[in-house]
């Protein structure tokens, strides 16, 4: 890998990461609202998918940067005023942006499909017809003898 090439690596690596930190602002705001009650299972899914995707990308960027970071490649990148640490700010704050919406879609999904619940010792997502928690043990009161208990 030569000079040139890491350099359009980098720049490629630095606007898209500039980009991802912008969106992250922008919907941090708006989190919840983009998920409304019309999105169905097979919506959330793909939804879900996608995000995973994108933060797969945004790993990978990071792993290429530390890469270059330790063979000390990046030096020349430096004199354009973005440091590769300031590029891994911005993946940082984007993967934790998708980690935010990775979760919340997954609690979209929970609600829509009912499949699951929570143990109420240490919280861990169990299966609907669970009796006890697959992590602690701790047996689980199901949602169909709760509400026959009511
Ligand atoms: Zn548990």
């Amino acid at each position: 890998m030569d000079t040139r090439d890491v350099r359009k690596m980098l720049q490629a690596i630095a606007s898209t990461a500039q980009e991802a930190a912008d969106e992250a602002k922008e919907r941090m705001y708006s989190a919840g609202q983009s998920l409304s009650d019309k999105y169905d299972a097979a919506k959330l899914n793909l939804a879900l998918s996608r995000t995973k995707g994108e933060q797969e990308r945004i790993f990978t960027d990071m792993g290429r940067i530390q890469f270059l970071m330790n063979t000390g490649k990046y030096s020349d990148f430096e004199a354009e005023h973005i440091t590769p640490k300031q590029i891994m700010d911005h993946l940082m704050i984007a993967a934790e942006q998708k980690q935010q919406e990775i979760d919340r879609i997954r609690e979209r999904l929970e609600k829509v499909s009912g499949t699951s619940q929570y143990c109420p010792s240490c919280g861990r997502r169990c299966e609907e017809d669970a009796k006890f928690c697959p992590e602690c043990g701790t047996a689980l009161v199901t949602k169909a003898e709760s509400s026959g208990a009511m």
